[in-house]
């Protein structure tokens, strides 16, 4: 390589893709060479406030095997990633150095931990020209047609001003660079062991055996779609508990970037051309726009989303009681349904949105306890672990954040009717059996 090359790089965060990705394509547009990083920061493996690991196996697995495949993405687009296992405001002003970086781009973000990393790493850069972008939107934040600091308070009010008015962008192609480009890469990617994790196996009864990885996202979104068409019963399923294809399990590659929502959003289209559009080719989409709705509504609240009075400041009592937690976290509470799906996430780091949605009131709402907890707790084990879905769901269960209703789950109630048989619980519950 030529000392004085200027160099492009592309700091991947939650953006771990090739296609679709508007900040890559970007770094690649003015010709000069594009080498990209990736960094396991050590701060995201520690404890957090709660006393959980802030990632957990599942998710560091995940992580893993999607790193290990942009490599292999980017290799054949002639781009170098380069892995570190340090934090990057250490590891970035080293590689300006050595490399002539004059540009980094990066997709924004706007959660605190996530703008501090960002704070730390300009600190220490002088020249450098710094390009953060939005990749995460199904409608892209320069295309709404409301302020940011406007946005809805209700779900159905912000779907209903977006999608009859606004276009869904098409998705972006990065163009292959010059082979003469290619540095020598003499980092290895990080493994489980160095974050601290010894290696496991899928437990057998996982409704997520998937790993990570874009191709593994778009074999997952063609298989979905168009081999087994399950897309087209989407809205019968998705309150499933068991098995993989109640829903189209595509979150988790959503959450880091392997995969992009529009990419989604484009074979749903493809699929209604060719074969048909109804009620469930519909509403995974409008899924997405929950997804995209929990993003704006962080942007819009800021700090208020981790705090315990949730968006609307709501001051009511909560306890922090370290039994209850427990029992809620070993699935031994005195309600089998909840305890079946504590223990699937325990196992598996995956619980469907139905379980979700019951175990975080069961905390919040029946045994009153700070929501800030569970949500932490998800935030360990959750596979998907998105902050904007995690917290923006919590809030909203926990009657702090975008319910207008404000309800509390039956459990009891819950469980009749969408494990009639019990063939969820005894699955966690009773293992054996199966
Ligand atoms: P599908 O039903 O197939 O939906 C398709 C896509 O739409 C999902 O992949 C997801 O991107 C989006 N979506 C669906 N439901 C929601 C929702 N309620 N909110 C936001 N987006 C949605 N989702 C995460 O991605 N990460 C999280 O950390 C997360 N934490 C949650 C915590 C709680 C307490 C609750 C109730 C929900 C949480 N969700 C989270 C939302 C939802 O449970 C998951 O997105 C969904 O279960 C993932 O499965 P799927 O991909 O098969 O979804």
């Amino acid at each position: 390589m030529q000392k004085n090359e200027k160099t492009n790089l592309v700091w991947f965060r939650n953006d771990l893709r090739t296609i679709d990705n508007a900040v890559l394509a970007e770094a690649c547009k003015n010709g000069k060479r594009v080498i990209g990083l990736y960094c396991f920061d050590p701060r995201l493996f520690e404890l957090n406030a709660y006393g959980f690991k802030k990632t957990e196996k599942f998710r560091a697995k995940f992580l893993i095997e999607s790193i290990k495949d942009l490599k292999l993405q980017l290799n054949a687009l002639n781009i170098d990633l380069l892995v570190y296992h340090d934090t990057p405001e250490a590891v970035v002003p080293k590689l300006c150095e050595t490399f002539n970086v004059s540009s980094i781009y990066l997709q924004k973000e706007w959660t605190q931990e996530e703008v501090d990393v960002e704070i730390a790493v300009k600190s220490k850069l002088s020249n450098i020209g710094w390009h953060s972008m939005y990749n995460q939107f199904l409608y892209h934040p320069d295309d709404i047609n409301f302020e940011i600091d406007n946005t809805p308070q209700v779900f159905t009010v912000f779907r209903k001003k977006l999608e009859k008015y606004i276009a869904i962008r098409e998705t972006i192609q990065t163009k292959k660079q010059s082979e003469e480009y290619r540095i020598d890469n003499n980092t290895s990617i990080t493994s489980l062991a160095d974050l601290g994790f010894e290696d496991f196996q899928p437990h057998p009864h996982s409704a997520f055996p998937f790993k990570g990885g874009e191709r593994e996202a778009l074999k997952r979104l063609e298989d979905y779609t168009f081999n087994t068409k399950k897309l087209g019963v989407y809205k019968k399923t998705r309150n499933g508990l068991v098995g993989v294809d109640y829903s189209s399990k595509f979150s988790s590659w959503l959450a880091n970037g392997s995969m992009s929502a529009r990419t989604i959003y484009w074979k749903v289209k493809q699929f209604e051309q060719e074969y048909f559009k109804n009620q469930s080719t519909y509403w995974l989409i409008f899924e997405l726009i929950w997804r995209d709705y929990f993003k704006y509504i962080a942007m819009k609240h800021r700090n208020h989303i981790f705090k315990l009075g949730g968006i609307l400041q709501k001051d009511y009592t909560w306890s922090t009681n370290a039994s209850q937690i427990e029992q809620w976290i070993n699935g031994e509470t005195p309600s089998d349904f909840v305890n079946a799906n504590m223990i699937e996430l325990k196992e598996t780091g995956w619980m469907s949105n139905r379980g979700r949605q019951n175990v975080a009131s069961y905390f919040a709402k029946e045994l009153e306890l700070d929501w800030r907890i569970g949500a932490s707790y998800f935030e360990s084990l959750l596979i998907d672990y998105d902050v904007h879905s995690n917290y923006g769901n919590w809030m909203y269960v926990a009657g702090v954040g975008n319910d207008p209703r404000d309800r509390k789950f039956n459990v009891q109630l819950q469980a009749e009717r969408y494990d009639t048989s019990g063939t969820f619980r005894r699955l966690w519950l009773q293992p054996s059996l199966f």
